[in-house]
This record gives structure tokens, sequence and C-alpha cells, in this order.
């Protein structure tokens, strides 16, 4: 990993003119990405870069219409959960590939699911025995979907939004200027010197202490 440098974590109106006219249409030109955020081709260029190593972008995606496909199911089911469980009641489900999004919330229920099953009866199944035997579940209700009268993908973005990017090493959410670092290609995020520090030096540890296992110098793979 280079040497951490500090990185101003801050979006801008021309960011946000960038996410705007990509969240419409990923596939709009970079000459005319550059003019709706009233940059040059070269800047704009950079600044989807940026955004890209950022992760603010995670990919670029197609936005398939719900209501023209046939073979699928999908239902809500929302969730009450035994606050002791409801951590890893969330990973369960977010592991499991019948669960298209998620959602923890407030109120009433403590989770939102969104389910997709290729019919009914899978759909009845995975409800049923799936959920009803995970532990930790208090209540729990489902609706079927009949029909997406509106469907978005992303957040809805304003003018003035931040970016809340957590630390590579603690967790919490970067506040201001990062410490930037670079590993395996990619630019991870440190909310200070010290935490970029203390990583950098475990994956050194790490590095060494397989090297001397094995005998011969060794790749730490990114998790
Ligand atoms: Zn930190």
């Amino acid at each position: 990993m280079r040497h951490g440098q500090v990185r101003d974590m801050d979006l801008d109106e021309k960011d946000f003119r960038i996410l705007l006219s990509l969240q419409q249409d990923a596939r709009v030109p970079l000459k005319e990405l550059a003019k709706s955020a009233e940059v040059s081709i070269p800047t704009a260029r950079s600044r989807l870069k940026r955004l890209k190593q950022m992760g603010i972008i995670r990919r670029f995606a197609v936005a398939v219409d719900f209501s023209k496909i046939s073979g699928s199911v999908d239902a809500f089911v929302t969730i009450k959960a035994r606050p002791s469980d409801l951590a890893t009641l969330t990973h369960s489900l977010e592991d499991a590939v019948e669960v298209r999004d998620l959602y923890i919330t407030t109120g009433e229920h403590d989770l939102i699911a969104r389910i997709s099953l290729p019919d009914m009866r899978a759909l009845e199944d995975f409800v049923l025995k799936r959920l009803g035997s995970l532990p930790g579940i208090d209540s729990y209700r489902s609706s079927f979907i009949v029909e997406a009268a509106k469907e978005s993908w992303g957040p809805t973005l304003r003018p003035g939004f931040g970016v809340k990017i957590p630390c590579r090493k603690c967790g919490k959410r970067i506040l201001g200027e990062a410490v930037t670092g670079q590993l395996a290609g990619r630019t991870e995020y440190f909310c200070c010197q010290t935490c970029h520090s203390t990583f950098q030096e475990g994956r050194l540890q790490m590095s060494n202490s397989l090297s001397q296992g094995i005998n011969s110098p060794s790749v730490v793979e990114e998790c």
C-alpha cells in the first residue's frame, strides 16, 4: 500500500450532475456528460473515474421492466425480529439468493425484504418453510406483488448530497477529509492516519506470517 495521502471526500454540484445523468442513462456519451456537468471532457472522465474509485458508482447495470417479464413471482415480507437476533437474522437473509432487496427499518417492523422466486408455489415454500424456520423472527407478514406500478433504481439524488464512506479499519463514517491508500489496485479509505497505519501494519504482518509459513513470497488476497 502506498503511503497514505489525504483526499477530500466531498462531492459537489458537478458530481451531482454527472451522477444524475448516468442514473437516467448509463450509456450517455462522455461528451454529453461533460456538457450536462458544464466541465471539459477530460474533467468529466477524471470525475467519473473518481466516483468509481470511491465506490459511489458501484456498477453500470440494465434496468429490466418487471411487468414485461414472466416466470418471476415477487413479494414483500415485513419481519419483526427479536432485538438480540436482528444482526444474525439480517446476515442470514442477506445470504439468501431469494432475497433481492433487504432493508432495516424503524417502526412496526425491523426488516423489509423483497423476495423473488420462479412461481407462487416456490414463493409460498420459501415464506412458510425457510423463513418460518429462521431463528430470531417474532412475526412476519408477506404481500405478493401484483404489479409494479412504479419502480426506481438506486437512491434519489438531490443537490447538496453528501457521501458516507466507512473507514476500512474502524468502520466509522468518514467526515471531511479521508486518508487513502492503494491496495490491490483499489483505493481504500481511512478516517485518520492511525487507522491507515494500523491497517497497513496488520496487512504487513499477515503477509509476513504467510510467507514464513510456506517459505515463499505470498500474495495477500483482498477480502
Ligand atoms: Zn478509522
